[in-house]
């Protein structure tokens, strides 16, 4: 089965989770792994070494949804999958490729069950729905948080695609967040915040322990709602969804629009003043008690002990 992945790219890098959805795709078939934009090559050198990818696409112009969806909407003939992330570029585009071949996309895949045969979550992750597509081609969607990154071990043969991609929309400005902390989607370890940290200064706690661990920054919406923490730091229903090796949640509480986020991480600690907290019966380790207390220790412990990656 043949099998077209669309690679996210930023800032001349391939993103992270290019190497999860390839990784997850290639128990479709083959992968043909598609990059379009400007002055892409550290991209498509990186993408040609992704295990899995028999071949890199590459065309110049936009990766903007219109644009991007005329391309793909002609490149689809070839495949029986077209496969992007559940990320922003996926979600804009793939809807729109979908009803323009008139068929119905399967959206924010978590496992491939087999060739139409895929589970997603539902009802804000409290369920996982299988679902069966039928169609003569396939349009899904990824969330690469579910899946391991593909190993870079190959060297895949690069087509420079004739096709220029012209979008009519116009990209006005990117605002991008200055950070050195590892991104929050595909963090192995994750550092997430509440309300109760109580200020952006107080924030800061999180920040060194984060460092020390080399973990990424999480927050919850009462947090970032609060001023405490920036927007996209917000994991859950309405912000990101990670799935790290070990997720560390400080003074949360574990609402189910917060849960919906984690609900990939691997292991637990929850660092809370309340027994009862949801978040603390569901985590594999519990502290309890006061994070003011708790937090400069563990990070001085972790740091006497020399652990900073
Ligand atoms: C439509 C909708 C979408 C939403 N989407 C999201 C989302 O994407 N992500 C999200 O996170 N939320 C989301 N929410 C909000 C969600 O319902 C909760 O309000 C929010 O997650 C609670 O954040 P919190 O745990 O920081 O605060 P709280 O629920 O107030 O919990 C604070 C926790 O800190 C503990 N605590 C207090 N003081 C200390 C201390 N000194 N030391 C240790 N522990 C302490 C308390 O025991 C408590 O458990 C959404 C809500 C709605 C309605």
């Amino acid at each position: 089965m043949s099998v077209l992945v669309i690679a996210d790219h930023d800032a001349g890098a391939l993103s992270p989770t290019t190497a999860r959805v390839v990784q997850g795709a290639s128990e479709l078939g083959p992968i043909d792994l598609l990059v379009v934009g400007d002055d892409t090559q550290n991209v498509v050198a990186a993408a040609a070494t992704l295990a899995g990818v028999a071949k890199v696409l590459t065309a110049k112009g936009d990766v903007l949804a219109d644009g991007l969806e005329m391309l793909l909407s002609t490149l689809a003939v070839r495949y029986h999958y077209v496969v992007a992330s559940a990320g922003s570029v996926g979600k804009d585009v793939m809807p729109r490729l979908a009803a323009k071949l008139d068929l119905m996309p399967v959206t924010d895949v978590v496992k491939i069950l087999g060739p139409t045969s895929f589970e997603r979550p539902i009802y804000a992750g409290n369920a996982i729905q299988t679902v069966t597509d039928n169609q003569a081609k396939h349009i899904l969607t990824l969330r690469a948080s579910a899946f391991r990154p593909a190993a870079t071990d190959t060297a895949a043969p690069i087509e420079v695609l004739d096709d220029e991609v012209n979008s009519v929309a116009r990209l006005l400005a990117v605002q991008r967040t200055q950070s050195d902390t590892p991104d929050l989607a595909t963090a192995q370890i994750v550092i997430g915040g509440g309300v109760a940290l109580g200020s952006a200064e107080n924030f800061q706690l999180i920040e060194n322990l984060a460092k020390t661990l080399g973990a990424a920054i999480g927050a919850t919406r009462a947090a970032v709602d609060a001023g405490y923490a920036p927007n996209d730091w917000q994991i859950g229903q309405t912000g990101k969804i990670i799935a790290p090796d070990l997720y560390i949640a400080i003074g949360i509480s574990g609402a189910l629009q917060h849960l919906a986020g984690i609900q990939g991480a691997r292991k637990i600690i929850a660092i809370n003043s309340d027994p009862e907290a949801p978040l603390v019966k569901l985590a594999d380790i519990a502290l309890i008690g006061d994070l003011f207390e708790i937090i400069p220790q563990l990070t001085a412990e972790l740091e006497s002990l020399g652990v900073r990656r």
